[in-house]
């Protein structure tokens, strides 16, 4: 791409290293510039509408240019625009949101934390582990069981939770002491004539194999994302979560839900943990707590995980973690508005009313030659492609992408999988917009040249 001199394409191919971006590919067709948006839909700088089928990345739950939220923080703004939450201080927004994510939580949960980022709560949710089995007299017990595919954030140790290749190659990681247990995918793992069931049992039993190799001792927390969602919009299959918990319960290891995708209503219930009857003792939440209008994170602890850190701070001294912006005064107060709206709106309601129809259109797209696979769950879905013939693993599915961004719709390729995950607030008939350009996007896809 040539872009025009002084462009804000020429100067943020200059000047900018993007997430998640091939630099030498950006260097030569140059970026996408998102202007802005409105509903389900983001427009570019030259104009052109596109429907945002991913909310963004997972998180925009009640839309683009939502007025309550930038009228309240403007409000925020004007009257305290930043405050820490270091050495005893704290302010309303702060004590509000707290209080009223403690109030909505799935199972009793007794404090919550705050950080910026999904990848900055696990990576604190793992180093309070630590921290509480240091506490309890338990030095050995630190042992963190994430799973293949899981994806859990970018920090050094969320990243060493995360389980996909791409996260971890050249970055010498997974630090030591995290390990990886069987990904749940159903078709890729159960064996010939083997049910949902008996397939979950022997996810269960691998765990177990797992931890009695490693020494249950030594095994500090679980941690799982109700549906994997960066690693191919994964739904567990039947009776998964009770068979992990069942293994969990018997060696006294804790569970962290990633509710940072399900939570606030996406797959039909506020949490994802209530879907899938998951009792955890730590919850990660981000994206969707403020609709991604704030960066914020938040992570909430049980008693049996507060109480010790409590007691170990107190002898030792005050918990040496915190982040300059957590609990940041303007991105609580956009959280607490967000979470009004999608009560108010009953958007939670709203994706149990679609879920149907959004998974009927996604199901049916497995007619298409290429399909492998359509995976869903409320408004959470993907469809698998099959790599055309002698394209690269993920070249399929990046050029569905690029055909879908072309023709309006804006999706994420998971390798060879596109995922869908459009606004809460969406309405049936943008579904049907969204997956009439996905079928015609197809019919381009199987017509174009092999890559
Ligand atoms: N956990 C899950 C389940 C996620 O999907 C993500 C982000 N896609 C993260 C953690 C990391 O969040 P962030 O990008 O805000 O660090």
């Amino acid at each position: 791409m040539t872009a025009q001199p002084n462009s804000t394409e020429a100067r943020d191919m200059a000047y900018h290293l993007h997430s998640y971006t091939n630099p030498r590919k950006l260097e030569r067709e140059g970026p996408l510039i998102i202007d802005r948006g409105e509903g389900i839909h983001v427009f570019d700088n030259s104009g052109k509408r596109y429907i945002e089928g991913m909310a963004g990345l997972w998180s925009v739950a009640v839309g683009f240019g939502e007025k309550r939220l930038v009228e309240v923080a403007r409000r925020q703004m004007a009257r305290l625009p930043y405050y820490h939450t270091f050495s005893q201080k704290s302010h309303g927004p702060v004590a509000d949101l707290a209080e009223k994510l403690v109030g909505m939580a799935p199972v009793p949960m007794s404090k919550v934390y705050f950080a910026n980022s999904g990848s900055e709560a696990n990576d604190t949710a793992i180093k309070l582990v630590w921290y509480r089995s240091n506490a309890l007299g338990k030095p050995e017990k630190k042992k963190i069981i994430s799973r293949i595919k899981g994806y859990h954030g970018v920090t050094a140790l969320s990243a060493s939770l995360t389980g996909l290749p791409n996260n971890h190659r050249s970055f010498d990681l997974p630090f030591a002491n995290i390990l990886h247990t069987t990904c749940p995918h159903y078709r890729t793992g159960a064996e010939p004539g083997q049910d949902e069931l008996a397939f979950s049992r022997c996810c269960a039993e691998e765990l177990e194999a797992l931890i009695l190799e490693e020494g249950p001792e030594t095994i500090a927390a679980f941690i799982g994302e109700p549906v994997m969602g960066a690693g191919g919009v994964i739904v567990p299959p039947e009776g998964y979560w009770e068979a992990i918990q069942d293994v969990l319960r018997k060696y006294d290891i804790l569970l962290i839900a990633d509710e940072v995708i399900c939570g606030f209503g996406r797959t039909g219930h506020m949490f994802g943990s209530q879907t899938f009857s998951i009792r955890p003792d730590i919850m990660t939440l981000s994206k969707q707590l403020s609709s991604s209008y704030q960066p914020i994170a938040a992570l909430m602890i049980n008693d049996s995980v507060y109480d010790p850190i409590a007691n170990e701070a107190d002898r030792i001294g005050a918990i040496g973690h915190g982040f300059t912006a957590s609990g940041h005064p303007v991105a609580a107060a956009v959280s607490l508005e967000n979470l009004a709206i999608i009560e108010e709106k009953d958007l939670v309601g709203n994706v149990r009313r679609l879920a149907p129809h959004f998974l009927s259109r996604l199901n049916a797209l497995e007619r298409h030659p290429l399909a492998v696979e359509a995976r869903g769950i409320g408004l959470i879905g993907a469809l698998e492609l099959e790599a055309a013939d002698g394209a690269a693993a993920g070249a399929t599915g990046a050029r569905a992408a690029a055909i879908l961004q072309k023709n309006g719709l804006i999706c994420r390729n998971i390798g060879d999988s596109i995922a869908f995950c459009p606004p809460m607030i969406i309405a049936a008939a943008e579904i049907d917009e969204m997956f009439d350009i996905v079928e015609a996007s197809l019919g381009e896809l199987g017509r174009a040249p092999p890559a």
